[in-house]
This record gives C-alpha cells, sequence and structure tokens, in this order.
C-alpha cells in the first residue's frame, strides 16, 4: 500500500483533533542558541498547515545523540524558543516526553496551537532494540493524543531508523506521510529511477565508518564518485601514504583498498584528492599548509600535522567534475568548514553544484548548514535534503523502516 498523505488527513478534518507529527528538529546549538534553523524552518509549513486547520499539533522530536537519558545542552527548549520567533501559531514546550508535564500541556491545549515535547532520546525506549520497549512507548505517545488522533511522518532525517517514534508509532494511530517526506523521496527517486548521466556522488564528512559502508553500494551506480573530508585519509593509508593525525579509520583500511580495486571493476572513476591542507592543530588560527597527498608528513610540523581540507588542486579538480556532470548527489563537507582556513574545499564543491546546468541534491545536515553559512542562496540548489544518513541509505536502495511502516 502507497502512505497516505497529510493532504487525505486535512481532507478528513482536524479541527480539535490531536495530531501527533514526528519532525526532524536536530539542530546545531551553541550554548543555548540556534546557530542553524534550516531544519526548524523547513518543518513549520507542516505544522502550520495543521494549526490553521483547527488541530492541536504535539511535535515529536530529537536533538543530538543523548544516551537515553535527560541532559541539558540536549533540550529541545532552545529549538521551541526559535520555532515560537518564526510562527505567527501558539508554541507550547513540555520539559518531558510523556510525563506529567506533556500531558498537562496536551489536556490543556487549545485548538491551532503547536505543543513541543522534549528530546525523544531521553526515554531509552525510543532507541530500543526490543520490540516491547518501543511498542510501550508509542503506546504512551499515542495515548497523548486521546481520541480522533493522528500520526504525521515529517522527519525524513531519520526514517531509516527503526525508533519508537518513527516506525512503531504507526501501529498506534491512523498514519500519515508529511509533505516534507513526500518532497524527499520524490527526488530522491529522480537519482535512483533514471538519473541523467553522468551521475557523480561527491561524499565527505566525518562519520567515516557510516559513509564508507555506502560507497560500495553508490559505486554500483554513480559515473564518478569524488570522496573528500575526513574519510579521504583511510583511502591515503590504503594507498600506504603517511597522513599525521588526521581522522582514520585503521580497521577500515584493507575495505578501502577492496573498494578501489571494485571501482575499476565496476568503471566508477574514485577520485580522490591530489593536495590537502595539513594543520598543525584544530583551530581557526593554526598554522597551515598545502601538500600533496604522497607526502603529507613532510611539512613544518611533519607526523603530527592532520589534514583539515581538500587542497587548491583538488577543489578545481571536484569542481569541474561536478560542472561537467548531468546529475550530482552532495553528502559531507569537504573539510572543517566552520574553521575558515578549512572552508575552501567545501566551499569550491558548493559553488561548482550552482554552477552546473545538471540536477543537484545536497543531503546531510552539516552539508545544507555549510551551504547556508557559507553564504549561498539555496535557491541555486535543484533539492536540499534534510536527512543525511536517510537520503543515503535510500540512495543505496535499503528499506527505510519509517517509509516500510507508513506504506504498511
Ligand atoms: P553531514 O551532516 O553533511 O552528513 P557529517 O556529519 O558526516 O556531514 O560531517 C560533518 C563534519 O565533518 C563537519 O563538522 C566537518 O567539520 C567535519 N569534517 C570534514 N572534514 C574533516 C576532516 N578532514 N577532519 C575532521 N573533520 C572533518
Ligand atoms: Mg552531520
Amino acid at each position: 500500500m502507497t502512505a497516505q498523505t497529510l493532504d487525505s488527513l486535512l481532507a478528513e478534518g482536524v479541527t480539535g483533533r490531536r495530531v501527533l507529527v514526528r519532525s526532524d528538529l536536530n539542530v546545531p546549538l551553541d550554548g543555548d542558541v540556534v546557530t542553524d534553523d534550516g531544519r526548524i524552518r523547513a518543518s513549520l509549513p507542516v505544522l502550520e498547515k495543521l494549526a490553521r486547520a483547527g488541530a492541536r499539533v504535539l511535535v515529536v522530536a530529537h536533538l543530538g545523540r543523548p544516551k537515553g537519558a535527560p541532559e541539558p545542552r540536549f533540550s529541545l527548549a532552545p529549538v521551541a524558543r526559535r520555532m515560537a520567533e518564526l510562527t505567527e501559531v501558539p508554541v507550547a514546550f513540555a520539559s518531558d516526553l510523556v510525563g506529567e508535564d506533556a500531558r498537562s500541556h496536551s489536556d490543556r491545549m487549545s485548538e491551532g496551537s503547536i505543543l513541543l515535547l522534549e528530546n525523544v532520546r531521553f526515554d531509552p525506549r525510543e532507541t530500543s532494540s526490543e520490540e516491547g520497549d518501543r511498542r510501550a512507548l508509542a503506546g504512551e505517545l499515542a495515548d497523548l493524543t486521546a481520541r480522533g488522533g493522528a500520526y504525521v511522518d515529517d522527519a525524513f532525517g531519520a526514517v531509516h531508523r527503526r525508533h519508537a517514534s518513527v516506525a512503531d508509532i504507526t501501529a498506534e494511530l491512523p498514519s500519515y506521510q508529511g509533505d516534507l517526506v513526500r518532497d524527499e523521496l520524490q527526488v530522491l527517486r529522480r537519482l535512483t529511477e533514471a538519473p541523467q548521466r553522468p551521475y557523480t556522488v561527491v561524499l565527505g564528512g566525518s562519520k567515516v565508518s557510516d559513509k564508507l559502508a555506502v560507497i560500495e553500494n553508490l559505486m554500483t551506480r554513480a559515473d564518478a564518485l569524488l570522496v573528500g573530508g575526513g574519510m579521504v585519509f583511510t583511502f591515503l593509508r590504503a594507498r600506504g601514504y603517511g597522513i599525521g593525525r588526521s581522522l582514520v579509520e585503521e580497521d577500515e583500511v584493507e575495505t578501502v583498498r577492496g573498494f578501489m580495486q571494485e571501482a575499476q571493476r565496476l568503471g566508477c572513476r574514485l577520485i580522490l584528492p591530489t593536495d590537502i591542507v595539513m594543520a598543525a592543530e584544530f583551530s581557526d588560527g593554526a598554522e597551515h599548509e598545502v601538500l600533496p597527498v604522497d607526502a603529507l608528513e613532510t611539512g613544518t610540523h611533519g607526523d603530527q600535522a592532520l589534514g583539515l581540507d581538500i587542497g587548491p588542486e583538488s577543489a578545481a579538480r571536484f569542481a569541474k567534475e561536478i560542472v561537467d556532470s548531468n546529475t550530482v548527489f552532495w553528502n559531507g563537507p569537504m573539510g572543517v568548514f566552520e574553521l575558515e582556513p578549512f572552508s575552501h574545499g567545501t566551499a569550491a564543491v558548493a559553488r561548482a553544484l550552482t554552477e552546473t546546468d545538471g540536477f543537484t541534491v545536497v543531503g546531510g545536515g552539516d552539508s545544507a548548514a555549510a551551504v547556508r553559512g557559507l553564504g549561498f542562496d539555496e535557491a541555486g540548489f535543484g533539492h536540499i535534503s534534510t536527512g543525511g544518513g536517510a537520503s543515503l541509505e535510500y540512495l543505496e536502495g535499503r528499506a527505510l523502516p519509517g517509509i516500510d511502516a507508513l506504506n504498511s
């Protein structure tokens, strides 16, 4: 069965009903200030549609990776404050998820308002591997909606997780696909069903082991795979080069060596940087220099240096590959873009995406934040996805528990 849409829920009528929406509000914070509110702004249209139709909108979301217990630094309170600034709809915040505060707020809330519940990952049952735990939490979440409740999944960034608020909840409430999830799937289908070739995938970022796992699969689909970010150094190790103190997955060096042979067999061009910006330390003011990949330990700081960005020669090469492509998917910054001296590789890739005539998709929270933070106009990209891991898993052809749950 295909999922029911938000429009079909609105057509049923939601006035006075409590609708539980799973949103993706996993935003970067500096203390208690939201430093990039992209995901909040992206989530608001669905919440506002429901509120304006008279629903009582309960929002479930996670932030960061707390270990199943409350941790103040992962509280969604700053997100509720920012959300209230961005919308005319009244926004309240419950200091727990399914506890006394959530229940009393939910009882009292008026039609056409939003109640954001505290971080769902403060409850260990959310991510439990025991189905019984997750079902119990899903039941308690559903109880908050009382009679006439409904569930809308609008958190594309979490659909690859078999979590209570993503997958198990659909057994408890009539369930609908939010507009963000619908739009994301439409775009990703375009990348998998018949991508216009050449199709180039650009991978970077710091979740090295997660991303190494997807390379093998993407190699079978893409014409070229450009590798930057922290992943690069595991590849350079596989070539036998010294990498100083750069990020590396020593356990994966052998696997990566296999990828390089496999890419050749498949005719996928696996393109690695030829130069790297090596720094004395992980800081804004760190001394740094550009070195060729086969001589990374020969600089001023020898084997104590760490690679924090792709070099200018690599950036130009990557940009040319991107401009010459008809379809580009990019996930993961090329370097530590948060620090200006190491943001140039990421900026070059982002600029090339805005320059190519091809269809471009940016996936990944940090990649999307980089695009905005470096001052690019979002309109210059075909699509900016809110879900990094989820979009990668979709592109790999893996089943997504959140999507399957909506479809069953
Ligand atoms: P996304 O959220 O787009 O999927 P990731 O979360 O995998 O991306 O990675 C983003 C992070 O990767 C950024 O914070 C960036 O600073 C970091 N990063 C990129 N290149 C390097 C590098 N060479 N060494 C350490 N960290 C890096
Ligand atoms: Mg990230």
